[in-house]
């Protein structure tokens, strides 16, 4: 029998369709409607100097409120959009809610210095630059209070175009930090070539700290060579003191993960900066 996958495609479906490629089929045409009906929702987690735990920026992950399934993580939904054509549309609605929210903060007086954005290596067109130019200008943004995340795989893609595309961005003000450092093909001339401003080690090097040695001297040479070429460093997935110690000794600026923070939904992370000032968070990390 055949079934209506969006718009007026007809996609025949044979008898021995497996159930996955089934639900994926069903997934990417909800997400079209996700889409339209404003379901994608970001979360926000801390990203905090790791010596005096105040807070240096937000990165925002999105999150699909799926009316079928609940919430979902983008491990559900990413490659499907990425698969589809439909990253484009997800990204720039990511982009959008993003940069509205940062508005919203900095008219309720609350200070976040930046919001990280994950960006899919395929929404690195020559449009973006016009579309980040125009939602920040609509919104009344600073440039600087956007960060961009892209993954090494991202940079390695297609080179001269990014490499422009990439400047553009960072002309404008945007910073840029290459996301999950480490374990994908990094090479260092993209550090040198590349306009690039931080770069966030991946959770893998952090999570068997401190007792891994091997991993103590990864980090400790990845910190050292960012340091050296001038770019921010930030850990992910600190969820033990140890581990955010150990960070601190060797150098590393900024941390996010669960022992600072768990991802919240806008409404929550807007109180959590309500009631959470800088000295208090010297103290006590929430
Ligand atoms: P990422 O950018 O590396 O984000 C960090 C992920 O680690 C997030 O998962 C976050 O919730 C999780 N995390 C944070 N702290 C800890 C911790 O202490 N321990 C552990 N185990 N995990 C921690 P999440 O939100 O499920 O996102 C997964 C990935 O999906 C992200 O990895 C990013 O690559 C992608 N992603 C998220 N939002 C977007 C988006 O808006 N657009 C695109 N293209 N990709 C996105
Ligand atoms: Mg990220
Ligand atoms: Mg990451
Ligand atoms: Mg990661």
């Amino acid at each position: 029998h055949a079934k209506e996958s969006g718009g007026n495609q007809y996609q025949v479906f044979s008898e021995h369709m497996n159930v996955r490629a089934m639900e994926r089929m069903t997934l990417e045409s909800e997400l079209r409607v996700a889409l339209e009906e404003d379901q994608l929702v970001l979360h926000y987690q801390p990203q905090l100097g790791l010596t005096d735990h105040t807070l240096s920026g937000m990165e925002a992950l999105v999150r699909w409120n799926h009316p079928r399934l609940g919430l979902l993580l983008p491990a559900r939904f990413i490659a499907l959009a990425e698969d589809s054509g439909l990253i484009c549309a997800l990204g720039l609605k990511v982009m959008e809610m993003a940069v509205a929210q940062i508005a919203a903060w900095r008219a309720l007086g609350l200070s976040v210095p930046r919001v990280a954005v994950n960006v899919s290596p395929m929404q690195l067109r020559s449009e973006l630059v016009d579309e980040i130019a125009q939602i920040l200008a609509q919104h009344d943004v600073p440039a600087a209070c956007l960060e961009v995340e892209l993954t090494e795989s991202a940079l390695t893609a297609d080179g001269p175009a990014v490499n422009g595309l990439l400047q553009a961005l960072r002309d404008m003000g945007v910073s840029i930090a290459i996301d999950d450092f480490g374990v994908g093909y990094s090479s260092l001339t993209l550090l040198r070539r590349l306009p690039i401003s931080a770069l966030k080690i991946d959770r893998s090097f952090v999570s068997e700290l401190p007792a891994n040695r091997q991993d103590i001297a990864i980090v400790e040479a990845i910190l050292n060579m960012a340091h050296c070429i001038g770019l921010r460093t930030v850990a992910e997935g600190i969820e033990h003191t140890e581990q955010n110690v150990t960070l601190g000794v060797l150098g590393c600026q900024e941390g996010q993960g669960y022992l600072f923070c768990k991802p919240r939904n806008a409404e929550d992370t807007t109180a959590w900066l309500t009631t959470t000032t800088a000295p208090k968070l010297a103290r006590a990390p929430v």
